[in-house]
Formats: structure tokens, C-alpha cells, sequence
């Protein structure tokens, strides 16, 4: 069987079917699905319909795939908007599960799952464990926060219907989690790449080499992280870092995922319809080029989602993946439109910073961007940690490793900046997601 579908230790779960619909089948499926998730959305969410009426749409105009385009777009704020039940398409009696993301202001937005929505979801967890070479037998230790957060629960019951065996330690204690890894043989850990780092960095200190450990996966999402990043992680533990791709406005994790070839995310398309488009004219880009990923929910029943825009910056993929799946694929998403800033008029996004440093020998991967203004002008100063080995090295190696770092940023955002190496051990550290920007400017 793992021959056939090329995937990485011959994982392949029943439930991954539908990962290899032939194309046909699948966009048959898609626009089936578009056609009932619109008409309920129609009948059943008062905004969903005064905006098609706005339009003059009605759930009779979507009679292609490309109709989609008739429909008006979802933002978060119409989420706040609605707070707390106004978007939900089923009555309380068919809602099963709350969960609710903070937001950094105001009202937290919420989102409904009926039975049948819970099983979809476990489903596209699954899929998303055997696509990163997981199925039962392995040990996943899930780090995600428990909780009204979506990390967690998703997460938990995809590796149980799975049939892996489940560690629902949650976010935080680092020696309790690496303590488990060891002692329980984890095989695989679900958590934020910064956690990670985190724990990649205490094993040590506890005299646990990682490499050592049956640890073979790490599942990480739920923040922005680049290739330069993956690269360092894995030979640090000897896994695969897999990255995966979710959020709760659509259904938690379980959007889309990495595959073996580790090159992109599959979107689960039969549930979740991708678009990308200009974030500045709305309009549809072509495919492969770089623009705003808008998803549309397909079976969603308590909280449909039309042409939700995620605010991720990435491209659909126009050639079909080696593993085999027919769903499409998303490139990486290292960014989001809501953490760029814009220093001297121009657009910079943390994840250019980190490419910039990771592709220098002698760092840490972890780092700090502080932006101030001294009353005429913006700045950008870059905090970078250092390696023990190069912080104890000569003042002059030090020196130019500053500046090889300052040039290599300068050559990514065309933007000179300040760079202070720091001591190892000076940023702090993240258990969830990190904070890599600081911005001390007087807004
Ligand atoms: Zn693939």
C-alpha cells in the first residue's frame, strides 16, 4: 500500500480517500457542496443573506465553481460583529461544541459545530496525521492548548480516530513535556514551532538528547514559520517538522497540512473551497501567483463560512504533488497581512526578518524586532541571539557576524536596520505563539 500512494511509512488511513479524488470527481463534489452550504447559508444567517441581496445573488446563481465569485466575502469583524451566536446556521438544540479565539481587542469571536461537523473535523485530522506519516501505534503527545481554543480538542480527536495513542498534556510545563517524550516514547508532538524551540532547547539542560528519543514528527501550526526554520529544527531532534494549517473561523486545525514531500499544504478541499486574491482590488489572482488565501466553508452545518479572508499571504500550486493527492496545494504561509508593519514606507513582515538570519551560520532562532520613532523618524532594531560558542568567540568575530547578519536583512527588505547580538537566553521565550514584534512607536 505505501508504494501505491507514495507516502511517508506507508501511513494511509481509510479515511484519506478522499485526499485522492480524481479531479473530476472532486470538483463535482465541491460545486454539489457549494450549491446546499449556500442555500442554507441563504435561508438560515441573516447577514449571509442581506449581502447576497445587496448583490442581487440568490443561491440559484451558483451554478459553476466560478460563481463563487457572485458572493460577497466574510471578514473577522463580521464575526465580532454577530457576537456571540448571529452567524450560526443551526438552532442551539443541534450545536454540540463552542469554541472562542481571543482576540487582542475587544469581543472574542465564536464558532459552532454541529455532531456532524465534529466528525468532519476529526476526519480532516486524521487525514492530516497520516498525510505527516502517522497511524496507530504512534504516541502523540498533543501540546496545543485545551480549551476554548481550537488547538487542542481538534487535535485530540483526530489522533484518536486515528487509533494513535493520545498525551492530552495541553500548552506549558517544559520538563513535564519533555519528561513524557522520554518516558512514554512519544512519537510524534503537536505544538507551535516556537514551542518548540523552547523545548529544543531544555532537553539539553535536563541531559535528554532529543535525537535519542522515538521522536519522529512534530506537528506544528498555528503560527507563521518559515523554511529556514524547518531546516534548523530538524536535524536539532532528528524529525520531521510538518507544517499544518487551520483556524477557527473555518473549522480549528485540519484546513490543510504538509505531506511527505514537504513542500506546500494540501488543502482538505472537499470541505474547504480555496481562493487567492489581490488583498487590494479583491480581484482573483492567477493561479501561482502570491495573494490572500479566502476559504469557503463546503459541508460546514452549524457556521458556514462564504469567502472568509484568512489574511494569509501564499499561492496555489499548479502542479499536482509526487504523493499523489489530487487536493491542491497552498505554498507555506510565512505571512500574514495583520503582522506587517510598514517602516519607511515600506512593507516588511517578520518572517523576511527570520529567512534572513536563519540563512546565517551562528544564530539562535530566536529573535526580536523592535520598532521605534524618535520623532522624525522610524526604526528597526533586530535583537538576534547568538550560539554560546560564537558569544564567547573574539569581539571581531562577533562584529562580523553583525554585520554579515545586518547585510543579509538589508538585502531582504532593502531597509538598513539595527542589530544587537544578545546572549544566549535573553529573548524571551514562547509556549504558545511567539512574539517576534515589538512596536514602541506612538501610533
Ligand atoms: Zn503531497
Amino acid at each position: 500500500m505505501s508504494e501505491f500512494w507514495h507516502d511517508a511509512g506507508g501511513a494511509f488511513h481509510p479515511v484519506s480517500g478522499p485526499d485522492y479524488l480524481p479531479v473530476k470527481q472532486l470538483r463535482d463534489l465541491q460545486l454539489h457542496r457549494l450549491q446546499v452550504m449556500v442555500r442554507r447559508a441563504y435561508e438560515k444567517v441573516a447577514l449571509f443573506r442581506s449581502r447576497m441581496d445587496e448583490r442581487g445573488v440568490t443561491p440559484e446563481h451558483i451554478k459553476t465553481l466560478a460563481d463563487i465569485a457572485l458572493l460577497p466575502y466574510t471578514v473577522k469583524t463580521d464575526l465580532r460583529d454577530t457576537y456571540p451566536f448571529g452567524l450560526f446556521a443551526s438552532p442551539m438544540s443541534e450545536v454540540v461544541r463552542l469554541h472562542a479565539s481571543s482576540g487582542t481587542t475587544g469581543k472574542p469571536i465564536v464558532v459552532a459545530y454541529t455532531q456532524e461537523d465534529l466528525r468532519v473535523w476529526a476526519s480532516v485530522m486524521v487525514r492530516t496525521f497520516a498525510a505527516c506519516g502517522l497511524e496507530r501505534g504512534d504516541i502523540i503527545q498533543n501540546a496545543y492548548g485545551y480549551g476554548l481554543f481550537t488547538g487542542g480538542l481538534g487535535a485530540h480527536y483526530g489522533a484518536e480516530a486515528l487509533g494513535a495513542t493520545v498525551i492530552p498534556i495541553s500548552g506549558g510545563n517544559t520538563d513535564r513535556q519533555i519528561m513524557l517524550m522520554k518516558d512514554f516514547g512519544t512519537t510524534a508532538l503537536c505544538c507551535t514551532p516556537s514551542y518548540f524551540l523552547r523545548i529544543l532547547e531544555r532537553a539539553p539542560e535536563m541531559g535528554i538528547d532529543l535525537r535519542a528519543l522515538p521522536l519522529k514528527a512534530g506537528i506544528f501550526g498555528a503560527e507563521p514559520w518559515t523554511e529556514e526554520m524547518r531546516k534548523r529544527i530538524e536535524p536539532e531532534a532528528d524529525i520531521k517538522a510538518y507544517d499544518i494549517y487551520g483556524l477557527s473561523e473555518i473549522i480549528g486545525p485540519g484546513v490543510g497540512t504538509a505531506c511527505c514531500e514537504q513542500n506546500g499544504l494540501h488543502i482538505f478541499e472537499d470541505h474547504f473551497y480555496p481562493e487567492i486574491i489581490n488583498p487590494q482590488t479583491l480581484e482573483p489572482v492567477e493561479d501561482g501567483q502570491e495573494g490572500e488565501l479566502v476559504l469557503s466553508t463546503l459541508s460546514k452545518q452549524a457556521m458556514p463560512m462564504i469567502r472568509y479572508r484568512t489574511r494569509d499571504i501564499t499561492a496555489l500550486y499548479t502542479e499536482s504533488c509526487p504523493c499523489g493527492r489530487t487536493i491542491r496545494r497552498i505554498r507555506r504561509i510565512s505571512r500574514r497581512s495583520d503582522d506587517m508593519f510598514i517602516i519607511r514606507g515600506v512593507n516588511v513582515y517578520p518572517s523576511q526578518i527570520e529567512e534572513a538570519l536563519l540563512a546565517v551560520e551562528g544564530t539562535a532562532p530566536h529573535y526580536q524586532i523592535v520598532l521605534t520613532n524618535d520623532g522624525t523618524m522610524d526604526d528597526v532594531e533586530v535583537l538576534v541571539e547568538v550560539t554560546p560558542e560564537i558569544f564567547g568567540d573574539t569581539v571581531g568575530a562577533m562584529e562580523t557576524l553583525r554585520r554579515k547578519l545586518a547585510a543579509s536583512i538589508e538585502r531582504i527588505i532593502n531597509i538598513r536596520v539595527k542589530l544587537r547580538l544578545v546572549e544566549p537566553n535573553t529573548i524571551q521565550r514562547s509556549e504558545g505563539k511567539a512574539k517576534r514584534v515589538v512596536d514602541m512607536r506612538n501610533k
